[in-house]
């Protein structure tokens, strides 16, 4: 192995463990994004009226999931994620610390990665 094959192993990991950190962040830049877009709306629709978008949209998630179409389901999951991300701004939940914190070590009931319960 050449000193430039093992650089560039170094490399690519590199770029793969940055992804990941960047990856980690777009939860928090995802709700940011919904708070300067649509705060102001989804308060004047409140929480539960917000919950219930959220809700619709699961139900259509479903029907994507029934038609097969992943660029279908791809749509659905991104209202769900946004929805989601509203009802965390309206409550003051920071989605990425609720994630990390039940998630970030693994299965909350085992602790392991991938799960073994
Ligand atoms: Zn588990």
């Amino acid at each position: 192995m050449s000193y430039f094959t093992g650089y560039n192993r170094w490399r690519v990991y590199l770029l793969e463990v940055i992804d990941t950190i960047f990856d980690m962040k777009t939860i928090r830049k995802l709700q940011d994004a919904m708070c300067a877009i649509y705060l102001d709306r989804d308060r004047r629709r409140g929480v539960w009226g917000t919950y219930l978008h959220f809700l619709e949209e699961s139900v259509e998630l479903g029907k994507a999931i029934s038609s097969g179409s992943n660029e279908d389901i791809a749509d659905e999951a991104a209202d769900i994620a946004a929805w989601l991300a509203s009802i965390c701004n309206l409550l003051g939940i920071d989605l990425e610390d609720a994630l990390r914190s039940k998630y970030g070590d693994g299965c909350p009931k085992c602790g392991s990665t991938p799960c073994r319960c």
